[in-house]
């Protein structure tokens, strides 16, 4: 029978309850069995691949295709497992679905309700998300806080899921904050108490209550508040802040969820296995030395704008022995002029993906200034796109180079629309989106971060445009490699300039698929690279 574990939020949002999803699935899969995560999103829109990252965040993307939450980024690295495009629904696609089955007649003529129609749809993700891998476990998080006017069908579908698999077969997990008062240093549980009323209101008693604290809770106080909760005198338990995230599983294990875990949905008593996560954070504390990377962006005033990207970073980090520390540099502020300045304290410089014209020159000058000063370069996507027109611009001298994106009337539109591809519109869920192979050319960098054994691989993509076929003998002549291919030929997915130190960029996204233990290749040999710019510079 596949359990299902349900996390929700009280009191405050931004309590980290991603985290504690993620980190119960590490603990879970660590057990021996087989988990996937899924996100519930309350907004409106039919997925955040339209929002703006600055507001929102990263928008990571599946293996199968799906742009969804930047928390299904924790569950994958957490639990090393490919989500899939029911791992995160929202309101939009709830709505998008029932409307569309009405206009279908699915419905036959009965009026349809938000209870049982929205509510039935909302269930039907939560059973399908598991049933595509055979889950042992769903763990399903409820975005928002409870009381939230748009959350509630949501938290009423996870009420019916326990009646229709039994109660037995579900758990309630609630995360909520215990404040500290600054005039007398004591800790509060009253807005807990308020919280789990609310839940209690609708329906749900939860099972277990996640308090985050910045300071230990005594035991009593734990006491109190699970009897005023109607839990069990254990199913009070503190989650502190970790020195780092991926602490967090371990910190959990140490104060006893496995146990109450277990014993609340009847799983095997077989003890979690994480001494190699374990190891990876013992040396994640350790690092000896450092490396200063500079992420040159036009988003860098949200850092989750690239979240998956700063995390692949710290995995390649952990591999090196280095700690890396980013440097966020707007490309809106660079330029021909400013850049050496700018970027001279870095030891390497990484350019991820972006939209739209606005702080591309001063990636161009970034992009330069690393290829003529031997800096190590990275980029990922928009950032490969880049390093193309840079090297078009200053090495083929075609001054005009550029991207159909950023100047249809350019003579030298260097990357474009492909034919086959998606089109110019600019519209929701059209791109090229998810796991595409890539051909790898032997005896290139590419080939070399990823094996000489390996000829393909598969990443995961999300843009529109690429690599512009006609100029493919024009820039390999002039040094530009083109590395990597689709299985076809007709794509260029990486490029390089191979006698540098360090200059490659891919059109995927390798970020979304570096685990804490497990680095992304091209990650680990970029840090590697910065290291060695570091010693080469003395
Ligand atoms: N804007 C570019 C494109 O659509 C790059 C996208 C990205 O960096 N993810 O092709």
């Amino acid at each position: 029978m596949e359990k299902y574990i349900f996390v929700t939020g009280g009191v405050v949002s931004g309590l980290g309850k991603g985290i504690t999803a993620a980190s119960l699935g590490r603990i879970l899969k660590a057990k021996g069995l087989k988990v996937i995560a899924q996100k519930l999103d309350p907004y409106i829109n039919i997925d955040p691949g339209q929002l703006n990252p600055t507001q929102h965040g990263e928008v990571f993307v599946t293996e199968d295709g799906a742009e969804t939450d930047l928390d299904l980024g924790h569950y994958e690295r957490f639990i090393d497992e490919n989500l899939n495009m029911f791992s995160n629904l929202t309101t939009g696609k709830v709505y998008t679905a029932v409307l569309d089955n009405e206009r279908k007649g699915v419905y036959g003529g009965k009026t349809v309700q938000v209870i049982p129609h929205v509510t039935d749809e909302i269930k039907r993700f939560i059973r399908a998300v598991g049933a595509k891998i055979s889950a042992d476990v769903v763990i399903t998080e409820i975005g928002g806080t409870v009381g939230d006017i748009e959350s509630l069908p949501f938290i009423e579908a996870i009420r019916q899921v326990s009646n229709d698999v039994g109660r037995e077969n579900c758990l309630f997990v609630h995360v909520t904050l215990a404040p500290t008062l600054t005039s007398n240093g004591e800790v509060k549980t009253k807005p807990t108490q308020h919280s789990v009323k609310t839940l209690r209101s609708l329906g749900i008693s939860p099972n277990l209550i996640v308090l985050r604290t910045n300071k230990p809770i005594d035991q009593k106080l734990k006491e109190k508040l699970a009897l005023s909760c109607n839990v069990e005198p254990d199913c009070v338990i503190e989650n502190r802040d970790a020195s780092i995230l991926y602490e967090v599983p371990l910190l959990m294990l140490d104060g006893g969820i496995d146990e109450i875990v277990t014993r609340e949905l009847g799983l095997p008593e077989t003890a979690p296995q994480l001494d190699d996560w374990r190891q990876m954070v013992e040396r994640a504390k350790n690092l000896k030395d450092k490396v200063k990377v500079a992420l040159v962006g036009k988003y860098v005033s949200m850092f989750d704008a690239y979240l998956s990207v700063a995390e692949a970073l710290t995995h390649a980090g952990i591999a090196n022995d280095v700690k890396v520390d980013i440097d966020w540099v707007d490309s809106e502020k660079l330029n021909e002029k400013n850049v050496a300045k700018k970027l001279d304290g870095a030891d390497a410089v990484i350019m991820p993906g972006g939209f739209g014209i606005r702080g591309i020159e001063g990636m161009v000058a970034a992009a330069k200034y690393c290829r003529e000063n031997d800096k190590p370069y990275f980029g990922i996507c928009l950032g490969m796109q880049i390093a193309v027109i840079e090297f078009a611009r200053n090495v083929l001298g075609w001054k005009d180079a550029s991207s159909g994106e950023f100047d249809e009337n350019s003579k030298h539109r260097v990357i474009d629309i492909m034919e086959g591809q998606q089109g110019k519109v600019c519209t929701g869920g059209t791109m090229r989106l998810g796991g595409y192979k890539c051909m790898i050319k032997p005896d290139t960098k590419l080939a070399q971060c990823y094996g000489a054994d390996v000829q393909s691989v598969m990443e995961r993509h999300r843009h529109r445009f690429e690599f512009n076929n006609a100029y493919r003998e024009d820039v390999e002549n002039a040094g530009l490699t083109l590395c990597g291919k689709s299985p076809d030929g007709n794509l260029i997915e990486a490029v390089e300039v191979s006698d540098k130190l360090f200059h490659l960029g891919v059109q995927y996204h390798p970020e979304f698929k570096s685990r804490p233990a497990r680095p992304q290749p091209i990650f680990r040999e970029f840090i590697a690279a910065a290291k060695t710019y570091k010693a080469r510079r003395g």
